[in-house]
């Protein structure tokens, strides 16, 4: 159940303001009774829904993941012309933007949708989703010093929360190293600001998980729905 001044603006009649008026003129009606009180809530997907006696078409709820390229701002939109990852869903009629941020040098998993609850629920501190990235880093960390990040270390913005981390991959020639980190917060520039903490520089950075989803073949730059049973697993 939503408010009825959500998912009249939601459907497109008029921003969330206008559609309060129109409740409060008695222009609405649910199932054919009229409704002027602005706490009414209604279920877009049961109740027949109208304005004018017209019956609004609600949005139907549409949920994606891509694999984001670096190089791409994770927004709907860029006043500087810059590209978006809403340009990578342009053949989709709904109007989708991103859950939550991944760094314009990060790529790999990131879910766009038109439904706020889920993206705020997903978003949520007190949520702690559980999000995988594979970090390539300046150097080999000693053990002590991932188990600082494992524990929790202190940044500007206060301690973190405990993370998992793994080795993957020791590139001795490029000095680099590349490691599996799992966080369950989602602090701005967070896994970039815990290895420059360690003085292991992150070179790049690619989200490989989400919750339970992988990103798993997915090419660069593509998108695909989410399936009914993966967006109930992340409710
Ligand atoms: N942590 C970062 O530092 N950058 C991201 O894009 C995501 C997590």
């Amino acid at each position: 159940m939503e408010r009825l001044q959500k998912i009249l603006a939601a459907a497109g009649v008029a921003s969330r303001r206008k559609c309060e008026e129109l409740i409060q003129e008695g222009k609405v009606t649910v199932n054919g009774e009229t409704v002027t009180t602005l706490g009414a809530k209604a279920d877009p997907a049961q109740d027949i829904i109208a304005v004018n006696g017209r019956a609004i078409k609600s949005e139907s709820k549409v949920y994606l993941m891509m694999n984001k390229p670096k190089g791409v701002i994770t927004s709907a939109t860029d006043p500087k012309g810059r590209k978006v990852v809403t340009d990578y869903v342009a053949e989709i009629k709904e109007r989708v933007y991103p859950v939550g941020r991944l760094d314009y040098d990060t790529e790999g998993l990131l879910l766009l949708t038109n439904d706020g609850e889920f993206a705020n629920l997903l978003t949520h501190p007190k949520h702690h989703v559980p999000k995988t990235y594979l970090a390539t880093v300046k150097g080999v960390p000693h053990g002590d010093k991932l188990d600082l990040l494992k524990q929790g270390i202190m940044l500007e913005d206060g301690m973190t929360a405990p993370a998992e981390l793994e080795y993957q991959d020791i590139d001795m020639e490029n000095n680099e190293s590349t490691i599996r980190i799992t966080i369950y917060e989602g602090r701005n520039r967070q896994v970039r600001r815990m290895f420059d903490a360690i003085s292991h520089p992150v070179q790049r950075l690619k989200r490989t998980k989400f919750g339970d989803l992988s990103l798993m073949n997915l090419k660069r730059g593509r998108t695909r729905m989410l399936t009914a049973q993966e967006v109930n697993e992340l409710k």
